[in-house]
């Protein structure tokens, strides 16, 4: 197949004159696919022995055979599986999500629902450390991916836990106005410096490594959440003063949603 991709940008010069660049940008394009590809294709491949090396230090630790001095060594080796598990499986949905960047699905997600079930998980992952409440005025219905919209509502939720070291109130909000449906969530956390804001969303992009790998992070939450924002025609939105906190907002256009049922 010899088709070509070609882009074009136009610059306009007053009413009759105009500069128009066309680009070939075939090769950049084949490059691209081949190391998402890569990606896909070593991330499916790791999946199996990560699952048995974890299953066989799960029947280790459960046998109560090991040596007594080989139970932290063992400890320790679960949660690095843990983490590689995850950081594979991350790897994988976000080669998934970058394979197409339009419209996903037609599931038909209740915002209130979701809000309440994610809310569920991150008490869970704050074991009560953080006061964490739902402002749900009016149920919405966006049609959309279940699954993608459920990673992105978490990955929020979830950072804001990660990010309060401290503890303190979260709020997960949902509201609509004329220019469509947002999703907020608010910590009282560590906050971001406002250079970093714009990077936020690339893989692998962490403000302080070390804390995000001390909490568990991969580095590709937020570019996960990007990527499914632009399966959706949604956008990301965010605010943040260091030390003080930060809200992270996800905007939905109204031709996504649809009342949902009244409370
Ligand atoms: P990670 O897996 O490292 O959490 P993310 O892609 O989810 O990766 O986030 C990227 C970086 O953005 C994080 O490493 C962290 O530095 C910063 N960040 C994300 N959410 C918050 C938050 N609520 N408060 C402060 N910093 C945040």
């Amino acid at each position: 197949d010899d088709s070509r991709i070609l882009t074009l940008e136009v610059t306009r010069f007053g009413q009759d004159e105009a500069l128009v660049i066309v680009r070939d940008v075939t090769r950049l394009h084949n490059l691209e696919q081949m190391r998402r590809d890569f990606v896909a294709n070593v991330s499916h491949e790791l999946r199996t022995p990560l699952t048995v090396i974890a299953g066989y230090l799960e029947t280790l630790q459960a046998s109560g055979m090991a040596p007594q001095k080989w139970e932290r060594p063992l400890m320790q080796m679960s949660e690095q599986t843990v983490r590689m598990t995850s950081l594979v499986n991350d790897l994988l949905l976000l080669a998934r999500l970058e394979t197409s960047e339009r419209d996903s699905g037609r599931d038909r997600v209740s915002v209130r629902e979701l809000m309440e079930r994610v809310a569920g998980e991150a008490r869970s992952l704050s074991g009560g450390r953080h006061d964490i409440a739902v402002a749900c005025e009016q149920d919405n219905i966006i049609t959309g991916d279940a699954g993608e919209l459920h990673s992105a509502f978490a990955n929020l939720a979830f950072n804001a836990v990660k990010y309060s070291p401290d503890g303190g109130p979260i709020e997960l909000r949902w509201k609509t106005d004329t220019d469509g449906g947002h999703f907020a969530v608010k910590d009282c956390g560590i906050g971001i410096d406002s250079l970093h804001i714009p990077r936020l969303t690339e893989r692998f992009y962490r403000v302080d490594a070390g804390r995000s790998r001390e909490s568990g992070g991969t580095g590709l939450g937020l570019a996960i959440v990007k990527h499914v924002l632009l399966r959706h025609s949604a956008n990301l939105s965010v605010t943040s003063t260091p030390g003080r906190g930060s809200t992270f907002t996800l905007n939905f256009p109204p031709q996504k949603l649809t009342p949902g049922s009244s409370a």
